[in-house]
């Protein structure tokens, strides 16, 4: 029902592209499902979803869709989209599911109240955090402004400052960094502190938009000695915590992987994920995971 193929490098998730009809015949299923909805402004494919545990319907329509393609058929954003009544799209849900298997198999004798960290906190996942892991500490934080140490509470707020967060050494089960670090200016920084504050086993889920045919990570904009520089045309995503949005950094590459694994992190993989049951429409959408290892 839920199909999950690993890579670790651009050349096999290309060979897989080359010999494997999987990815073929899931675009042309996609296509299909646009081509028979082109019309509605709002449409609803049934299936099942795993944070609700229950079958329900996603909506889709054509918010942030990159628009028609050659033949003139709107392409929904799969990945956006597909919002289940739980308010959580797509991406949101599939990262869900995994920290739902993944706390499953922590054992008790590591944690028995695991420490869930996710780098959000005013968004429909922080919310859904507490309610899907009663037994955890489940953490959440935003980036509110640098003129606050990591870990200071504003009106309810966590500020956290991903190049510095304030947890202790090995002090997290999990962590969940949703579309975050592309707006982070080091993200191998970032990366560095999530591998010092989780615990040997702990786990990292992790989305960025990711470039996936491009080895190598475009800097789009420079953050240094107080002075910001665009290389690129500035581009932002929408942030809860700002009207602005966030700038975007980095369009990130394969070397993403290498520099998780130079941190120190094991079984580091894009994870690509598709399943028409769970409502997981997009290919190719992916996920990083990365685990630190034990002693
Ligand atoms: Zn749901």
């Amino acid at each position: 029902m839920m199909q999950i193929r690993r890579f670790t490098t651009c050349q096999d998730f290309l060979n897989e592209l080359t010999h494997s009809s999987d990815f073929y015949e899931q675009t042309q299923y996609e296509l299909a499902i646009a081509r028979r909805y082109q019309n509605e402004a709002v449409f609803h494919l049934d299936g099942y979803c795993k944070v609700c545990e229950k079958p329900t319907l996603f909506q889709v329509d054509h918010i942030s869709s990159s628009g028609a393609n050659e033949e003139g058929i709107i392409i929904p954003n799969w990945r956006e989209r597909l919002v289940c009544e739980c308010e959580l799209n797509n991406r949101q849900r599939a990262i869900l599911h995994q920290v739902k298997c993944a706390v499953q198999h922590i054992s008790p004798a590591m944690a028995n109240k695991p420490f869930i960290y996710a780098m959000e906190q005013v968004t429909p996942l922080y919310q859904m955090l507490a309610r899907l892991f009663p037994n955890a500490q489940c953490i959440g934080s935003e980036f509110i402004d640098e003129k606050y140490p990591s870990g200071t509470v504003v009106n309810g707020i966590r500020h956290e400052n991903a190049e510095a967060l304030s947890f202790a050494n090995d002090q997290l089960n999990i962590v969940i960094s949703n579309d975050v670090l592309e707006h982070v200016n080091d993200p191998q920084q970032a990366l560095a502190e999530i591998f010092r504050v989780l615990a040997p086993g702990g786990e990292l889920f992790l989305t960025i938009p990711f470039h996936i045919t491009t080895e190598e990570t475009v800097r789009r904009a420079e953050y240094k000695a107080g002075q910001l520089t665009h290389y690129l045309p500035a581009q932002y995503h929408g942030n809860p915590m700002s009207s602005e949005g966030s700038l975007v950094f980095h369009d990130f590459g394969w070397d993403f992987l290498k520099q998780m694994q130079a941190i120190g992190f094991e079984s580091a993989a894009l994870c690509l994920y598709w399943s028409r049951f769970y409502g997981y429409l997009g290919a190719p959408l992916s996920y990083f995971y990365a685990r630190k290892p034990y002693g």
